[in-house]
């Protein structure tokens, strides 16, 4: 099998959510929503948010700026506040270095996933970055885990290995393109399922920690 890991990004590599609440907080806030308002509002942002969503947000609570304008905020504020920790680029260098092709495959608009990766330091640190948007379908379709290793200069075909949190998006997605997985639980039972993970771990350290020694392991996986 060869050396290529494809991650997912959004509470995989980042911390979506903490930025998230912040942003409901704040925007609740300026625009004075009462506490139905302030749930309903994360639920119009929890899965995935796009100028469209900032269409409806604007329609729902009558707000007086442009739907351009809330949408280019929300991405200014999720661009500063979502990080990636340093010991995990260090590890995304590592398995670099250690000959790894290293991919995300995301799900969301190029503008704010791409504004995310750069924010947090991550695109010096991965080959390539592929969006839902760019690849022009969603994970669990398999063309985007071909387009992504495409990105890499490598074959799906030839296999590799898809970490992510995404039950059906992550897991079921990138076993059924011929990936082996590790799904990220934080602390999550696996919820069960037509295919399970290969891997479970509890963040995604311990998921490059698993592939840079599974090689050194004899080899069971083949590599
Ligand atoms: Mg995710």
């Amino acid at each position: 099998m060869q050396r290529l890991v494809i991650f997912d990004l959004d509470n995989t590599l980042v911390d979506r959510q903490g930025p998230l609440a912040d942003w409901v907080s704040a925007f609740s806030a300026q625009h004075a929503l009462d506490d139905d308002a302030r749930l309903r509002l994360l639920q119009f942002v929890r899965e995935r948010a796009c100028p469209e969503t900032f269409e409806a947000i604007r329609n729902q609570y009558g707000l007086a700026p442009s739907a351009a304008t809330l949408w280019r905020d929300y991405l200014a504020h999720m661009a500063r506040s979502v990080t990636c920790p340093a010991h995990v680029l260090e590890g995304l260098s590592m398995l670099r270095r250690a000959g790894w092709k290293v991919a995300i495959a995301t799900n969301g608009t190029s503008e704010i996933q791409n504004a995310k990766v750069a924010g947090a330091g991550i695109a010096d640190h991965v080959d390539a970055v592929c969006t839902s948007e760019a690849a022009g379908v969603r994970k669990p379709e398999i063309v985007i885990f071909e387009k992504a290793a495409a990105a890499c200069g490598v074959d799906l075909a030839h296999g590799g290995w898809m970490v992510g949190d995404g039950v059906d998006t992550d897991i079921h997605g990138g076993s059924a393109a011929g990936l082996r997985t590790v799904w990220i639980s934080g602390g999550r039972p696996w919820p069960g399922g037509d295919t399970a993970p290969d891997h479970v771990t509890t963040d995604v350290l311990q998921a490059i920690d698993l592939l840079l020694t599974t090689p050194s392991r004899g080899h069971r996986d083949g590599f």
